[in-house]
């Protein structure tokens, strides 16, 4: 057995399991991306025809945030002209640009980190059948060796998490990037994940937006689908909220993982300069990727490649479709 699974009682882990492998997004070789860096959207949109103003429509009835700093003038779910000037913000109004990697010169790749909680995980958590969905060996180390990372957290994360958030957050080299609230599929056959209804979508971004918000930090207005499933309906419903949605050129496959030797592979086989690889910090729902990371580390200083924040990654691509 490997050693993490001590951390979870057995009973707990076979509940757990039961209950969020058929919820949770469980990236597979064959859902690696293929698509060119930068899908543009075929037509524009307009924000009016979105369901509404993304603060007006409803929201899942569960408590506010509780305890997050203060505000601070980061942007909202509501994009401003001020939004102009953040990493990853798109012309409100257009299709978001979809992005894979960044330019295929120099050394950078970028290593991001999906903070998934859905209303399954958060109950196995509150029951204590899963002692933590926060990983905080690899933020140790990222941290010890001064490490670069892009976190995409989802609300319901955060809202779990607020010290954690606040320690990204409070990290030059971390960057916070949005995941959706409650990791809800955004197209209809997503991983089993329960489907977000369409009129949603937007309001549903917006309020992880501005739950992540007054962490302050590096806010970005990147964006990453439940599973990476996303079709022409949901990146429409999106064209409101002036993002831009990354897929990532190199899928770990570390979810569940039992060991790190197939992350570490899968990895350090498929990443190259401007890669964008896809981990996650979830712990129960990842319990190797800590183990692997020290591995990714090493091997992509073998490879001459040096982790850099996203934003600095996708430096060259183009930042929205335009016309
Ligand atoms: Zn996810």
């Amino acid at each position: 057995m490997p050693v993490k699974n001590s951390r979870v009682p057995l009973v707990a882990t076979l509940v757990a399991l039961t209950g969020v492998v058929a919820l949770l997004a469980l990236p597979a070789p064959g859902r690696e991306t293929g698509h060119a860096a930068i899908v543009r959207a075929p037509a524009s949109r307009e924000a009016a025809t979105a369901s509404g103003s993304p603060r007006a429509a409803p929201v899942e009835g569960s408590a506010e945030p509780t305890g997050p700093p203060a505000p601070s003038p980061v942007p909202t779910g509501r994009p401003d002209p001020g939004t102009a000037t953040v990493p990853g913000a798109s012309r409100a109004g257009r299709q978001p640009p979809v992005v894979d990697h960044g330019p295929r010169t120099g050394d950078k790749v970028a290593l991001t980190f999906d903070a998934d909680m859905t209303d399954a995980m958060r109950y196995q958590l509150r029951s204590g059948a899963v002692r933590s969905y926060a990983n905080l060996a690899i933020v140790d180390l990222l941290e010890r060796e001064r490490v670069p990372a892009t976190f995409f957290l989802t609300g319901k994360w955060v809202e779990e998490y607020p010290d954690v958030t606040r320690r990204l957050a409070a990290n030059p080299r971390f960057e916070l990037a949005n995941h959706t609230y409650g990791h809800l599929a955004f197209t209809a056959d997503c991983y089993h994940l329960p489907t977000i209804p369409r009129q949603r979508m937007a309001a549903d971004v917006a309020r992880t937006f501005d739950v992540i918000a007054p962490y302050g930090g590096r806010q970005t207005r990147y964006f990453r689908f439940p599973g990476l499933c996303h079709d022409r309906i949901a990146l429409a419903e999106l064209a409101p909220l002036g993002v831009t949605v990354v897929d990532g050129d190199v899928v770990s496959g570390d979810p569940f993982a039992r060991s790190w030797r197939p992350i570490v592979d899968a990895v350090l086989s498929r990443v190259r300069p401007g890669s964008v690889v896809v981990l996650h910090v979830t712990e129960a729902n990842a319990p190797m990727t800590d183990e692997a990371l020290p591995r990714i580390l090493a091997g992509l200083a073998a490879q001459g490649l040096t982790p850099a924040p996203l934003s600095e990654v996708l430096a060259a691509t183009p930042p929205s479709p335009t016309a």
